[in-house]
């Protein structure tokens, strides 16, 4: 067996995004996965620092990997992901054995860097931005070892240029650089070809895709507004050249994209509320393919809290962006994020989070309690800090508002068929196979005699009981095996997990 390599992947989609291409990355290089992160000659540990702790949980894994690299002194470790961003050199003066510490934009460069370290020692490479004009700084524009191989992450774009206080991520993922429209649409052609039947177009703000290209078009060579000579399809893509508009919208993408032979299902995360248009409603509304599910991060429902967050809109304005979508969307499933103990939030700022909340009726949200983040605008409100015991003790009521609407909604599902992608055997029981509804709730139904249905099967599942988190049912009919990897027009890239805490 030659080299291997193994990664762990704290965080959000985009890092697990990354992570996969990390991993496609090292085995286009020769790598094998190994089945334990101690194991492997290259341990990838690619951070986060959006998550609470995300400091302690680095170091502590670092900790640990000390001991391995003492035994294996040939062993590399290499650290990437937000918190590398973040941290640079200060990765290595904390822990001497790492290896590789490089960041958010330069994740193309990771078997490069890998090896460098192999040959010439330790390296410490940050970039301060993402080149727009290198492709490959795109994570999908990678090679990738994805996790299901009907299902795939396709970035639309990287950074974000808005100033949320309480958020880390303009530091470490810069500005918003959107991929061209015309290599995204040939990306999504390609995943198809390779029997893949459901993406996520996946960005820090959905919803502004674009707006970067239309100023970049205009600072083009030509100045006026046209795509450089030769570019168009590249740039644009055929789909919005004879449209008048300097940029395509979301909506164009999504319309291209659900237009695909092959794509069953487009999903998307996240929009912003204060960008959510007309147009992407409307093609949320008319294009089979894209799902009846929104998520569409709330904070709070508060003003006050959500003009010192800077978010940019009213809690009236996200209410009336969602009846919109709520009319327009037959079905529509609603899930969000939402804040407790902003600094400054008080009791009656808490109590309209927990109307709104009540209002929209979620079928699923994250919650969170306010911790600072280093670095964000946020963490310098220490004087309005909300009590932690304060903090929990709201939590608690707005998971019970979530918990009650999640369980109401789940349990209208009753005696439905639903359409349920499956992803595999149940973790609990082999013998339960889970699957996905359009709406994006898990399925649980016992297994069919015979082979189980393989991950990407499409089947028609009848719900009998609803929990708050889950469905159960009973399996109506198979209606489409995944294809196989003769049938698919590219190679076969087979299942690689990423471990993910
Ligand atoms: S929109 Fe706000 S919360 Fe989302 S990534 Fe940008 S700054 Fe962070």
């Amino acid at each position: 067996m030659g080299r291997t390599y193994a990664i762990r992947t704290f965080g959000c989609q985009m890092n697990e995004h990354d992570s996969e291409r990390i991993a496609g990355l090292l085995e286009d290089d020769g790598y094998q996965r190994a089945s334990a992160l101690e194991e492997a000659d290259v341990m990838v540990l690619n951070t986060c620092c959006i998550r609470e702790n995300a400091d302690n949980k680095l170091y502590g894994a670092l900790g640990r990997l000390k001991a391995v690299k003492t035994k294996r002194p040939g062993a590399l470790i290499a650290v990437a992901g937000c918190l590398a961003q973040k941290d640079r050199e200060l990765v290595r003066e904390r822990a001497g054995h790492v290896d590789v510490v490089f960041g958010t934009h330069n994740v193309h460069r990771a078997a490069e860097l890998i090896d460098h370290a192999r040959r010439h020692g330790p390296v410490v490479e940050i970039l301060t931005e993402t080149v727009r004009e290198d492709a490959e700084a795109f994570p999908s524009a990678l090679p990738a070892r994805r996790e299901a191989d009907h299902s795939a992450w396709v970035t639309i774009q990287i950074g974000c240029d808005n100033s949320c206080t309480f958020c880390i991520v303009p530091a470490v993922r810069g500005p918003e650089i959107s991929r061209p429209f015309g290599e995204l649409v040939d990306e999504v052609r390609d995943l198809a070809a390779s029997g893949v039947s459901e993406i996520t177009l996946l960005g820090q703000n959905v919803n502004s895709y674009g707006r970067d290209l239309a100023l970049s078009r205009r600072g083009s060579a030509n100045g006026n507004g046209t795509a450089p000579a030769g570019e168009d399809s590249w740039w644009c893509g055929e789909a919005w050249t004879s449209d008048r508009r300097a940029r395509p919208l979301f909506a164009d993408l999504l319309r291209a994209a659900g237009e695909i032979d092959g794509i069953r299902r487009v999903r998307f995360t996240s929009p912003h509320p204060k960008d959510l248009r007309p147009e992407t409603i409307a093609a949320m509304a008319e294009v089979p393919a894209v799902c009846e599910h929104l998520h569409l991060p709330l904070q709070s429902g508060s003003d006050s809290v959500l003009r010192a967050m800077q978010r940019g809109y009213t809690a009236e304005r996200y209410l009336e962006r969602l009846r919109a979508a709520r009319e327009a969307v037959d079905d529509l499933a609603v899930s969000t994020d939402i804040i407790v103990g902003f600094p400054g939030e008080t009791e009656s700022d808490f109590e309209q989070t927990l109307e709104v909340a009540a209002e929209v009726r979620y079928e699923s949200a994250f919650t969170f309690i306010f911790s600072p983040r280093p670095g964000t605008a946020a963490a310098g409100m220490g004087d309005r800090f909300v009590p932690h015991e304060v903090s929990v003790a709201r939590y608690e009521r707005l998971r019970r508002v979530i918990e009650r609407s999640s369980r109401l909604a789940n349990e209208a599902r009753i005696g439905r068929i639903e359409e349920v992608v499956v992803e595999g055997p149940s973790k609990k029981d082999p013998a339960v196979t889970t699957g996905r509804t359009r709406r994006n709730t898990l399925v649980h139904f016992p297994s069919p005699a015979g082979p189980a249905p393989q991950p990407g099967t499409y089947a028609r599942v009848e719900v009998t009981a609803a929990a708050a988190n889950f469905l159960q049912g009973e399996l109506v009919s198979i209606e489409d095996p995944p294809p196989t990897a003769a049938q698919s027009a590219l190679p076969d890239r087979r299942l690689i997990p990423v471990a993910t805490v």
